[in-house]
């Protein structure tokens, strides 16, 4: 299990209406751990607050319980613990070190899907913690029932405490977020560069902590005031390429994390059924949302011949006629590729 960030903080969150219910549920469980929601899943997209969320928790808990043993671990590196554990024979090490904790605090969890061993583990893990009356909390980017290739009664657990959604930031919230992070940096943000990155910057507050670290980087090293016709210039490029330009590596991502599966997966000699799909339907979009050609595109999908790409992409179109899921997806993809 990793340490907690020490900036992932309560006092640090910024509320505002598409976080704050997740933000209570938070406070209350580390508060209350395993009397006020048990689990309490929280889901959202990508840089929305979620990790920040369960570290906050950590570091609370850790504050009215000190005797308590809390453990922070994402999805990924669960499962690949698991796997060194299986490798050398110990199995009872990594399920006392998971079943003892007062606290598990489990990230990224979609990083699970597919994986039927590590998911049986996590099974009994739960189970244990959750006859103790100890405090389970999961983060996911997408919630219980859309958790494709995940056993069902893991699925049902899931729900079994609390879901709650992150959603992403309005303009007032962003621009809050903003000015809370330039005070941490001992900066002052004046309202109009501020409305002008929060209006630019879409969603996303990672992407609205890096477009300001990036501001106000470029103005200590220009010795300059931070002023809007500076930010309009410093920033740019980074808007730009921000809302136009949509290249396959974005499309990759994006569909790999829709599918909970890692980019490099959709790129390999696999044909399994679960990672055809999504590479089908990356190569439809890439068709659809670049300018790349067929052998191009299937240069970017591992070196697969321009008649597999069209073929892919014939599919898709196809399919998406009377499969109602897979327009949906699509249609959520294009929405998040912008
Ligand atoms: P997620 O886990 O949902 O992808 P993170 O928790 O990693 O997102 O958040 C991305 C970055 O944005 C972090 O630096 C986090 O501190 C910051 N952040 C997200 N939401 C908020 C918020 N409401 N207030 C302050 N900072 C936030
Ligand atoms: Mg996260």
């Amino acid at each position: 299990a990793a340490l907690l960030n020490p900036r992932y903080q309560f006092d640090n969150f910024v509320t505002g209406p598409g976080n704050q219910f997740a933000y209570a549920a938070a406070q209350a469980v580390a508060e209350r751990p395993a009397k006020a929601y048990n689990p309490l899943f929280v889901y959202g997209g990508v840089g929305l607050g979620k990790t920040h969320l369960m570290h906050a928790i950590g570091h609370q808990a850790k504050l009215r319980y000190p005797q308590y043993s809390i453990s922070y671990i994402s999805g990924e590196k669960f499962t690949n613990e698991m796997i060194n554990m299986v490798r050398y024979e110990k199995m009872s090490t990594f399920r006392d070190k998971f079943r003892t904790v007062d606290i598990l605090l489990i990230d990224d969890i979609q990083f699970l899907a597919g994986k039927e061993r590590t998911q049986e583990e996590f099974f009994h893990t739960f189970n244990a913690l959750h006859e103790s009356n100890k405090q389970v909390v999961i983060a996911s980017d997408r919630p219980p029932k859309e958790l494709n290739d995940f056993e069902e009664r893991l699925r049902s657990r899931f729900e079994w405490g609390l879901v709650v959604d992150v959603q992403p930031p309005d303009l007032e919230t962003k621009v809050a977020i903003l000015q809370r992070k330039a005070e941490a940096e001992q900066t002052t943000l004046p309202t109009d560069v501020a409305l002008f990155i929060a209006g630019n910057v879409r969603t996303n507050v990672r992407e609205l902590e890096g477009a300001l670290t990036r501001l106000i980087a470029w103005c200590s090293m220009h010795g300059v005031e931070i002023t809007l016709p500076t930010a309009q210039m410093c920033l740019k490029q980074f808007i730009d390429t921000q809302v136009r330009k949509i290249t396959i590596e974005a499309i990759q991502r994006a569909v790999a994390e829709q599918f909970g599966m890692r980019v490099a997966e959709l790129k390999q000699k696999n044909n399994s059924r679960q990672i055809v799909v999504p590479r089908q339907i990356a190569m439809y979009l890439a068709k659809q949302m670049t300018e790349a050609s067929l052998p191009e595109i299937g240069r970017q999908f591992g070196g697969k011949h321009h008649t597999t790409v069209m073929h892919s992409i014939a599919k898709i179109d196809e399919q998406k006629r009377h499969d109602k899921d897979l327009a949906r997806t699509l249609s959520k993809l294009q929405e998040i590729l912008g």
